[in-house]
C-alpha cells in the first residue's frame, strides 16, 4: 500500500469513530474543528488521488447508522449534508461555480445578480416530518440519509412541532428541519440534572440530540425541546384533479412556488415555525455581508448556530445544479471559526 492510500484509511477509520459516537451515541469525543480537519485532510487526499475514493468513504456519505433500538425509517427523498466554505475565497468559488452552470444553462446573465436565500445553521438534529392529510404521521432522524430512526412518539412532544397543518395544506408533505435547545433551557437543564446526579450534557447540541433520542418519549416530553423548519422531502400535491409526486429530486416543474423563499413563506402559512433570520440576497458579496452581520449579532441569538447557510433561490436552478454524492450543489454551509477548540486548548472543559 502506499503512504497516501494508507492515510486515507487511517482517516477513514477515525472518522467513521467519530460519526459512530457523535450521531449514534451521542457522545462525541472530539471538538467538531478537530472533526472537521480530518474530514477535510482526507477530502482534499481523494482530490489529489481520486483513485482512492470509495462508495464507503465518509465524505461520500453522511451521518451514521441508525440505532437499532429504533423502528428504521427509509427516507423517500435521501436527507443530505451540506458542503462547506471555511472562508471568504470558498464562497467566491461556490458562487462562481453556481453562475457557471447557470450561465451555461442560460439561467443567469450576472454572477452579482444571482439570488439567494441565506439562513442561519442551526446546530442541532435533522429531521424530517411527514404529514399525510395534514396530520403528523410519522417523524424520523436523518441517520445515515437514506434511512433514519422512527422517533414519532418523540416528535409529538415537541410543542413547537404542529401535530396538525393549517390551511390549504397538500395530501403529501415532508417536512426537514432542525430540533434544537435554546442556551437558557440547556443552562436550567443541566442544573437539574447535576442536582439529580444524573448526566450533564456537554453543549446544547448534544442535549437536543440526548433528549430527542429516547426511547421513552416521556423523557423527551420533559425537555424543553424546539424546531425550526427550513426545507422538504416528498411533497405530493393536487393537480388537474390528480395527485402529483413533486419535490427536489422529482424533476417536475409544477412547484406549488417558484423559489426557496416562496416554499418558506408557504410552510409557514402551513403553521411550521420558520426562522424569520433569514434574508434573499444577491451575489457572493451579499452572502458575505449576511455572514458578517450574523457573525456581529449571533450572541444575542437564543440558542446556538455553527454557521450561516446559503441556498440558490430558484427552484429551477436548483434542479439544474443537481447534487454531488453526500450535498447538494445549490447549497453551502459558511462555518464559524470555532470556538470550543480554543476554550478546550485553555482546559476549559465545557463548550461554548
Ligand atoms: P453539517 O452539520 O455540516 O451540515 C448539514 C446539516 O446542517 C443538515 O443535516 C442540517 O441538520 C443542518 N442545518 C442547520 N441549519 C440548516 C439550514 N438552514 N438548512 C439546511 N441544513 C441546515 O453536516 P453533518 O453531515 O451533519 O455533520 C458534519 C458536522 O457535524 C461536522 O462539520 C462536525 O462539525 C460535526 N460532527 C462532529 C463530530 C465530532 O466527533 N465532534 C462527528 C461528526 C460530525
Amino acid at each position: 500500500m502506499t503512504a497516501p492510500s494508507l492515510r486515507a484509511e487511517a482517516l477513514r477509520a477515525e472518522i467513521n469513530d467519530h460519526n459512530y459516537r457523535y450521531y449514534v451515541l451521542d457522545a462525541p469525543l472530539v471538538s467538531d474543528a478537530a472533526y472537521d480537519k480530518l474530514m477535510n485532510e482526507l477530502i482534499e487526499l481523494e482530490q489529489a488521488h481520486p483513485a482512492l475514493i470509495t462508495s464507503e468513504s465518509p465524505t461520500q456519505r453522511v451521518g451514521a447508522e441508525p440505532l437499532s433500538a429504533f423502528d428504521s425509517v427509509r427516507h423517500a427523498v435521501p436527507m443530505r449534508s451540506l458542503g462547506n466554505a471555511f472562508d471568504a475565497e470558498d464562497v467566491h468559488a461556490f458562487s462562481k461555480r453556481v453562475f457557471d452552470t447557470l450561465h451555461g444553462a442560460g439561467m443567469a446573465s450576472a454572477e452579482e445578480q444571482v439570488p439567494y436565500v441565506a439562513e442561519l445553521k442551526f446546530d442541532g438534529l435533522a429531521v424530517s416530518l411527514r404529514y399525510e392529510d395534514g396530520r403528523l404521521v410519522r417523524a424520523a432522524t436523518r441517520g445515515d440519509g437514506q434511512v433514519g430512526e422512527n422517533i414519532t412518539s418523540n416528535i409529538r412532544t415537541l410543542r413547537s412541532v404542529p401535530l396538525k397543518l393549517k390551511g390549504d395544506y397538500p395530501p403529501v408533505l415532508e417536512v426537514r428541519g432542525e430540533v434544537l435547545m435554546n442556551r437558557q433551557d440547556f443552562e436550567k437543564l443541566n442544573q437539574a440534572q447535576q442536582a439529580r446526579g444524573e448526566k450533564v450534557f456537554v453543549n446544547p447540541r448534544n442535549a437536543a440530540a440526548g433528549s430527542l433520542r429516547q426511547l421513552d418519549p416521556r423523557i423527551t416530553a420533559k425537555r424543553p425541546l424546539r424546531f425550526y423548519a427550513y426545507g422538504w422531502g416528498e411533497i405530493r400535491i393536487v393537480h388537474n384533479g390528480q395527485t402529483e409526486l413533486f419535490g427536489q429530486e422529482s424533476g417536475s416543474a409544477d412547484m406549488p412556488c417558484k423559489t426557496h423563499a416562496q416554499m418558506l413563506d408557504w410552510l409557514q402559512t402551513l403553521g411550521m415555525p420558520v426562522n424569520g433570520s433569514r434574508k434573499l440576497v444577491y451575489g457572493a458579496q451579499g452572502l458575505l455581508d449576511f455572514y458578517e452581520h450574523i457573525g456581529s449579532t449571533r450572541t444575542a441569538l437564543p440558542f446556538d448556530i455553527d454557521g450561516v447557510v446559503y441556498k440558490v433561490d430558484s427552484l429551477e436552478a436548483q434542479e439544474v445544479l443537481g447534487y454531488v454524492a453526500r450535498a447538494p450543489r445549490f447549497a453551502i454551509a459558511h462555518k464559524f471559526p470555532a470556538q470550543e477548540e480554543t476554550t478546550r486548548l485553555l482546559g476549559i472543559e465545557v463548550q461554548v
